[in-house]
């Protein structure tokens, strides 16, 4: 069965792409339209100012022009004059010229009513496109006509005020706008384009994200889905979702194998419990002392075990709280020794302990479980006559206990495994000495949740060393 389906890759893809194009759209539309929004205003401002000027620039170009139509022996020059009228008509301004004595010389209505109304009637057309709210409100600039130093008469400018917009100027404006709509278009067109790209090229790792938390979702842990993408965050999820699973495995596989081993464990002394009380039940057995004290022996194992257990799950639990203090190393090994000086000398077993004041940062009572757990280690498989030494060392870095024995030594082939939960060197061997394989479990679960390291050094009948660094302060 394929894991993503062709119906998913669809829906995934179609769901990104309407989601991506729609975001890139919706950008590029804010984009115009603020666009289109501050050119408008600039523009507004800026072509006011320049037409307001240009509006004067010309009224004073008329008036020279006028000036010039007058000359002492013809008077006015009204032929130029009707010329100038004329063109000015044609750019929006209407003029009117008077003598001294104030008798009409020339005036735009008088001289063509009609084209001075079409005129006005197409400026007003031009600015209420632009601006509907438009009110004409018509503007009369006054100036003298000078001859000789004289005044010889007077000319007046009317014209729709403060501004008005021409054909030629409606043009340009009405094409700057057109060109940034095109512009938008062209964008949008591009977003859409972009949009679908990109919906591509995420829809890929996203369908191997998807991939990968199917394959984990139905319990295929070991299967890796690799990354096609050069997305790096992408990446770093399909990394993620693939080490879920390692971890999810590795979890399951601990699981069995701890439910495996406990079951295994409490076999042994409860079969043997059974069949000894059995056999007295029934008659075949004498309930002796010897005899119920064995049953003891049997019960007392299940206890360690449950005991083990109890302390395996407390320190290997992930929020395991170490109560950090500064404390002398060699004052808590010199009173643990003291504790175990009966078993010493049972033994015949010589201690060298090299007591060296060192003071380190750490939780007392757990370090002090671990070098429990080595001692009692080195005393089970030391065989009598035979030396453990403890030393307290230190390098650039970490403080360093070590526990060293003459014993019995561990095989090549089971060094790597002695800090695993239930792992024993020899079955048989370690039946009779009473350990379930879960004291360096506990060693190593709390030297880890300190930071530091634990190490074994070996060699098959020779002896072991136990090497523990804990991280200077
Ligand atoms: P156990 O309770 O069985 O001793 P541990 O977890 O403490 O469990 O040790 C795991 C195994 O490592 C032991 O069963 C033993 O085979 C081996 N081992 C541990 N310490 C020593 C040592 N000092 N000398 C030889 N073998 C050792």
């Amino acid at each position: 069965m394929a894991l993503v389906t062709g119906l998913e890759v669809n829906k995934v893809r179609k769901t990104l792409m309407v989601k991506l194009s729609a975001s890139y759209i919706l950008i590029t539309l804010i984009c115009v339209t603020l666009i289109i929004f501050f050119s408008n205003l600039f523009l507004d401002q800026q072509f006011k100012n320049y037409v307001i000027k240009q509006q004067d620039k010309e009224n004073k170009s008329i008036v020279e022009d006028v000036n010039h139509q007058y000359s002492a022996i013809e008077a006015w020059n009204t032929e130029a004059i009707n010329k100038i009228g004329l063109k000015a008509i044609d750019e929006g301004l209407f003029i009117t010229i008077k003598d001294t004595t104030d008798s009409m010389i020339w005036d735009a209505s008088t001289y063509n009513y009609d084209k001075c109304e079409v005129v006005k009637k197409k400026l007003t057309e031009n600015m209420i496109s632009r601006y509907p709210n438009w009110k004409a409100m018509y503007t009369k600039d006054q100036y003298d006509i000078v001859y000789d130093s004289k005044k010889v008469g007077s000319i007046e400018i009317g014209y729709f005020g403060p501004f008005y917009y021409t054909d030629n100027e409606i043009v340009y404006i009405k094409s700057l706008n057109r060109i940034i709509l095109g512009v938008g278009l062209i964008s949008l067109i591009i977003a859409l384009g972009i949009g679908l790209i990109m919906a591509r090229g995420l829809s890929k790792p996203i369908l191997s994200v998807i991939a990968a938390a199917k394959l984990i979702e139905g319990g295929n842990y070991n299967k890796k889905v690799t990354p096609k993408t050069d997305i790096k965050e992408l990446n770093e999820l399909i990394m993620t979702v693939n080490n879920l699973g390692s971890t999810l495995n590795e979890q399951e596989m601990l699981r069995r194998r701890l439910t495996r081993d406990v079951s295994h464990e409490l076999r042994t002394p409860l079969t043997t419990l059974h069949s000894h009380m059995e056999a007295m039940i029934d008659g075949l057995w004498e309930p002796t002392t010897e005899r119920l004290i064995s049953c003891e022996e049997e019960v007392k194992r299940i206890k360690r075990l449950v005991g083990d257990l109890e302390n395996l799950t407390k320190y290997e639990s992930e929020n395991l709280v170490l109560n950090k203090t500064n404390f002398n190393i060699s004052e808590v090994v010199k009173n643990l020794v003291l504790n175990f000086e009966n078993e010493f000398i049972n033994k015949g077993i010589k201690l060298i302990f090299n007591e060296k004041d060192t003071i380190i940062y750490a939780d007392k009572d757990k370090i002090s479980q671990v070098i429990i757990n080595l001692l009692s280690n080195a005393l089970k498989y030391t065989l009598d006559g035979d030396e453990i030494a403890i030393s307290i060392d230190e390098d650039k870095e970490n403080n360093i206990i070590s526990v060293k024995d003459t014993g019995i030594g561990i095989a090549e082939k089971d060094l790597p495994h002695i800090f695993q939960r239930f792992y024993r060197a020899d079955e048989s061997r370690n039946r009779k000495t009473g350990g379930a394989g879960i004291g360096l479990a506990i060693a190593k679960a709390i030297v880890d949740a300190h930071g530091g390291t634990i190490t074994a050094e070996s060699k098959l009948g020779e002896g072991s060393k136990f090497i523990v660094k804990i991280l200077k302060k």
